[in-house]
């Protein structure tokens, strides 16, 4: 495993943070821990049915539900006791049996265009980063699902030092909230995509809910069709997706026209294929209507060369499907290079004439390292932790 330089190990952090929890849930073979110091629920893990269950046995009416989480989502206060058109005993029965916000920000940075990316201390002692960004017109925030990822594509930063768990519910919630207060008053937060560390069908069912609550008009408001989830392709898991909720835009994490590259490249590969994730990718089309994103880290001399370009054309041609090209954003410790320009164009121009619809993600962030496959479970000048 590559170690990225900068002294102290953040993984051998978060294993020191194991001991002080428990574990409750699993999805997908993930553990889900809980602070054991603090018993309390993150009022954000539960559904809004589960919070109207509560209130009713607290003898409250369910109309309170629609209060509590307009100060959460829209006015975002600290906490339960600034909700104050909530009756007194009730924000003090909230505050004795839920938390409000779990994390802390660990170190936050902007970058000259406008790319903001946050690193987020949560309770347990994991790490987490998310990401702002700025484009005409557009506010989109990245949001990750795991500490870490256990995926292991080599080109890709969040993986370098594995996965410790899934996030919660409300811990992916947070980031978003945390992510919109960074916007200014006259900015709107349009998209969110779930492409910050971690694979999110790993842990689908956090997810799920979480995003609920994104789109929902008392929650961020977001439309589903302006939410991405993206993924590594883990067909049992599309499958899921594709039973449970088909509103959101599906993104697939291909980066190799053929068994034999995408196996080196992304070693989930060699127990799945791509034919297999491409029948759950249509299944998905079918029963969604939305069009497919194919995502494509172009990496200098290992998948960027004109027989690539013309095996990928036919995988895609036939589909109703986008491909996103995103140029290596370099790792540091990774062995890998960006094309030249020379490259990229001559890779588009292939790919167009033979008729893919064809988009090169423009760089954003990486003068803060917060651009694709660049996130990570720690940051090098480790703020915080012993
Ligand atoms: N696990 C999910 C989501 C996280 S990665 C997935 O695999 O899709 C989000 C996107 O960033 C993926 O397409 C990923 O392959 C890409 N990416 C990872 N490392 C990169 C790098 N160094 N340069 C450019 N893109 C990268």
């Amino acid at each position: 495993m590559a170690s990225t330089g900068g002294g102290r190990s953040l993984s051998a952090f978060a294993l020191r943070a194991l001991p002080r929890t428990r574990f409750s849930g699993e999805d997908e073979g993930m553990k889900t821990p809980f602070a054991a110091e603090d018993p309390r629920p993150h009022l954000l893990d539960l559904q809004p049915a589960e919070l109207r269950q509560w209130l009713s046995q607290v003898g409250q009416p369910s109309f309170r539900c629609t209060q509590i989480l307009s100060w959460v989502m829209q006015r975002r206060v600290a906490s339960f006791a600034d909700m104050s058109d909530l009756p007194k005993k009730l924000r003090e029965q909230l505050e004795a049996h839920f938390r409000l916000w779990t994390t802390s920000l660990a170190a936050h940075q902007k970058s000259e265009d406008g790319t903001e990316k946050l690193l987020l201390q949560l309770a347990d002692g994991g790490r987490i980063e998310c990401v702002l960004l700025r484009e005409e017109g557009r506010r989109s925030i990245c949001v990750s699902s795991q500490v870490g990822c256990a995926m292991g594509c080599v080109f890709c930063a969040s993986g370098l030092d594995g996965v410790l768990r899934n996030l919660t519910t409300g811990e992916i919630i947070e980031q978003m909230l945390l992510l919109a207060r960074q916007l200014e008053p006259q900015e709107r937060l349009s998209h969110i995509v779930v492409m910050g560390m971690g694979e999110p069908l790993a842990n689908i069912d956090a997810l799920l809910p979480a995003l609920e609550m994104a789109s929902r008009a008392d929650g961020l408001g977001i439309s589903p069709r302006r939410i991405t989830i993206s993924t590594v392709g883990l067909p049992p898991a599309m499958r899921k997706l594709t039973e449970r909720n088909t509103r959101y835009r599906l993104a697939v994490s291909l980066h190799a026209p053929n068994d034999e590259l995408r196996s080196e490249l992304v070693p989930v590969n060699r127990s799945i294929g791509l034919q297999a994730i491409l029948a759950e990718a249509d299944a998905y089309f079918a029963a969604s209507g939305r069009q497919l994103t194919f995502e494509y880290v172009l990496l200098a001399d290992i998948n960027d060369r004109a027989e690539h370009a013309h095996q990928l054309a036919n995988l895609l041609v036939r589909r109703e499907a986008l491909l996103n090209v995103i140029p290596y954003n370099p790792v540091a410790g990774l062995p890998y290079r960006t094309p030249s320009a020379a490259n990229q164009r001559t890779f588009r121009e292939i790919l167009e004439s033979r008729g893919v619809r064809v988009k090169f993600r423009h760089r954003k962030g990486d003068a803060i390292d917060a651009a694709c496959g660049q996130l990570r479970r720690s940051n090098r000048t480790g703020v915080g932790g012993p």
